[in-house]
């Protein structure tokens, strides 16, 4: 077995690695979250919150993984018997439905070869069809964490608006907040969900629910029982930046730091920084002679890039060749990809040379497993970060 010396290099789409200054700004005491100093940090990370989905309506940050926060969407706003309309982007569509069928809603499914985002065209033709508005809500995924996919958010707003329909916009971004351009407002989306380890560059433990009026307005008229996860309850005591239970204190100054690090940054810069390393991974996988599984490049996913393996080919054990003989985890296929396609993370702390390095680790996993591939990928990849580099160079001002 190779050395296991050096940082282990976690190159899954989330969690993903928390970088020194967030996990220094974390090491503290925990305090009284009744407390004068607590409030401050509550008022500081729900309005830092707000700016990363560029809001100014109210962000809700739940202790739970993103599945809470998905969970919350629903029992705020639907009912037993409601119906909505989703679209079959790839695995976590799929889970996110299984949820909302669990507390009864009915869902329409529009079908997908899990290889493209969700077609705005599609869900215009449904809702112009649903002349009695009895589509409650329109719930996508973003980006699709399965299978490298971005959805066109902006797009599938217009796709509502020109339907003339009334339905409630809610969407999951849970893996491309603070990686994929995303303006909650602007797109007039009533519900962002979305979580702490992927973009956000955060341990995970806290999701989030951003809520537009309209979706607030539809929270105090919903029946639905619900307790840990209402709306009304937690907006109320956040004004004053306490929560009505005891908040996850020392993720919330992660949180801090994080959005600190992204503003220092500049979101901008974090978003094209992201569609660098994404467009060199593809680069690197094109010369290997493998086929990246989003079949349309206006949705390949800056955050992470899913590679179908050759047939007869066991994505798993080439992933564990890897894990064992170079220190790297990359992303398993999930759902009906299981075996058939790993996934290369390349989002929050990553830079240049940690995808490099990363992609060095899966040609060399490659060679190792015995992957019928073309060596080179390392070096395609380098010089298609090479030609973007005036881009990356930062523009320095000369007195
Ligand atoms: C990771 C992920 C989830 C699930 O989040 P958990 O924190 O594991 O509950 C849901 N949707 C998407 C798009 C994801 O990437």
């Amino acid at each position: 077995m190779a050395s296991q010396q050096g940082r282990h290099f976690l190159q899954i789409p989330g969690p993903s690695p928390v970088p020194d200054r967030v996990l220094r700004a974390m090491d503290m005491p925990v305090i009284d979250h009744r407390s004068a100093e607590f409030a401050k940090l509550g008022r500081e990370v729900l309005d830092g919150a707000k700016s990363v989905f560029k809001t100014s309506q109210p962000v809700v940050i739940y202790p739970s993984s993103g599945t809470g926060a998905w969970e919350a969407a629903i029992v705020n706003t639907l009912s037993p018997g409601d119906t909505v309309l989703m679209a079959e982007t790839g695995h976590f569509a799929t889970l996110w439905r299984q949820i909302a069928g669990r507390f009864g809603i009915e869902v329409d499914f529009i079908p997908g070869d899990w290889r493209r985002g969700a077609d705005p065209a599609a869900i215009e033709a449904k809702l112009a069809e649903d002349r009695g508005y009895k589509i409650k809500a329109v719930m996508v995924v973003h980006n699709e964490t399965s299978t490298g996919s971005t959805s066109r958010i902006a797009e599938i707003r217009k796709a509502i608006d020109k339907a003339g329909h009334p339905a409630l916009f809610m969407v999951d971004t849970i893996s491309s907040l603070a990686s994929v351009d995303y303006r909650h407002d602007e797109w007039q989306v009533d519900v962002t969900v979305s979580g702490s380890q992927k973009g956000l560059m955060l341990p995970p433990g806290l999701s989030f629910n951003a809520i537009s009026e309209k979706a607030m307005a539809a929270s105090r008229a919903n029946k639905m029982p619900r307790s840990y996860w209402d709306w009304q309850e937690m907006v109320k005591i956040n004004a004053n930046g306490f929560f009505p239970y005891t908040p996850a204190t020392n993720l919330l100054y992660g949180l801090r730091e994080a959005v600190r690090m992204l503003h220092e940054e500049g979101l901008d810069a974090v978003f094209a920084r992201h569609e660098r390393l994404a467009a060199a991974t593809r680069s690197a996988v094109k010369a290997w002679g493998l086929e990246i599984l989003c079949e349309n490049p206006a949705e390949y996913s800056p955050v992470l890039t899913a590679v179908l393996m050759p047939p007869s080919h066991d994505a798993d054990h080439y992933r564990k060749v890897a894990l064992e003989k170079f220190n790297i985890s990359l992303g398993s296929g999930l759902g009906k990809v299981a075996g058939k396609v790993f996934r290369i993370g390349h989002l929050g702390e990553c830079n240049e040379l940690t995808l490099l390095g990363a992609l060095s680790g899966v040609e060399m996993g490659l060679a190792a497993a015995g992957v019928p591939h073309r060596s080179g990928g390392v070096q395609a990849a380098m010089a298609a970060l090479e030609s973007r580099e005036e881009a990356n160079t930062p523009k320095v001002a000369v007195a």
